[in-house]
């Protein structure tokens, strides 16, 4: 059977008639679900409805640990049914909530700087997997009184577009109008850099931003920290982000982690620029989170300002990421895998 949170609505009226429910029932479930309940703790649905909808799995993820960060941050460690754990993050911006989730448990894309792939990819994650880190976290962030969840980034563990089927049908729940239903305009997606899929994305007229992870000028340097770079070469990354630009008429992202010695010089911003030239582009400049696995440095901080000032001297928009809540862990995928690796009383 289909679990609960997987279900579109149409899915969970069709399933309310097989059970000799009326319609509306599947609406209350819906927006029950919505405020991160479970299906026993939806009160205005009779109690013989609640407990046959709690024999049906829920597909869901539930908070396992939760870190608060002297800046506001939250991260969370989710437990998935099946006891796998994925990494989740609150950041709170003056615009609003901001949460970022992951759409796979580890990732097989191999990035040399990223902890997420340093043992490949476990699984996908299912829609409603996702959508229960999003309920999660917006039910704690309304309980502790810090309002709703307004935007969501896939900037998780895992490769979004290398689970496109599942990523594009988790879109569809957020958005649900009877849901939660956040705005494909508050929604980010980000890629390694899959081109076939970004074409695919582009048809699809979603209204999702794009993010690229370029982090590299040219080809030889990408290709020695991001395997996909192999498969697909800068110029066609480039011409399928153009692609997406003209095709959904929305700028796109490019994340430009600076790493020291590989591809954080001026000569390497001034190459970018040259790439980026006329794109209707924003480049997002981030300072490596150190992965105690690998040997990579984040680039000086002076290093970091003199890359900006050289792109921005070229025209090309572009911001240097904040960094946040380092004070209760690291980043990408390092607190599921310090979980995993020492044991809960670590993390
Ligand atoms: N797989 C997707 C989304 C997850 S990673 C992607 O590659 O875009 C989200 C962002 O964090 C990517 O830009 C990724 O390259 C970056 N990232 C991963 N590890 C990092 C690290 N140790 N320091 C800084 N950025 C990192």
């Amino acid at each position: 059977m289909t679990a609960l949170l997987d279900m579109t609505l149409p899915q969970l009226k069709e399933l309310m008639q097989s059970w000799g429910e009326p319609a509306f029932r599947a609406v209350q479930i819906t927006q029950g679900l919505a405020r991160g309940e479970a299906p026993c703790e939806i009160k205005n649905i009779p109690q013989s409805l609640r407990r046959r909808l709690e024999e049906c799995p829920l597909g869901g993820a539930k908070i396992h640990k939760k870190l608060v960060s002297a800046d506001g941050t939250r991260k969370y460690l989710f437990m998935l049914e099946d006891g796998n754990i994925v990494e989740g993050v609150l950041m709170r911006y003056n615009y609003g909530n901001t949460v970022c989730i992951s759409t796979q448990v580890g990732c097989a894309m191999g990035c040399t700087f990223c902890a997420s792939t340093l043992e490949g990819k476990v699984r996908d994650l299912m829609p409603g997997e996702m959508l229960s880190e999003v309920l999660c976290v917006n039910r704690d962030a309304v309980q502790s009184g810090i309002g709703k969840v307004t935007n969501i980034v896939l900037m998780g563990s895992g490769e979004p577009l290398d689970n496109m089927d599942n990523v594009v049908a988790f879109l569809h729940l957020v958005n649900a109008p009877e849901g939660i239903n956040i705005g494909m305009r508050n929604i980010s997606l980000s890629t390694c850099g899959l081109v076939d899929k970004i074409y695919a994305l582009a048809e699809l007229h979603l209204g999702i931003t794009l993010s690229v992870s370029l982090h590299a000028p040219n080809d030889e340097i990408r290709r020695r920290t991001m395997p996909v770079a192999r498969a697909y070469s800068m110029q066609q990354l480039l011409e399928a982000a153009r692609h997406y630009i003209k095709a959904t008429g929305r700028r796109v992202i490019f994340e430009y982690t600076l790493i020291k010695g590989i591809n954080d010089s001026r000569e390497n911003a001034a190459e970018l620029a040259g790439r980026l030239r006329g794109m209707q582009c924003h480049v997002n400049l981030i300072a490596l989170n150190k992965v105690d696995e690998r040997q990579l440095d984040s680039a000086e901080p002076v290093k970091m300002s003199v890359f900006e000032k050289t792109l921005r001297q070229h025209n090309i928009s572009c911001s240097v990421r904040k960094e946040r809540g380092s004070d209760i862990a690291g980043a990408c995928g390092q607190l599921r895998r310090r979980y995993l690796k020492e044991g809960e009383e670590s993390t």
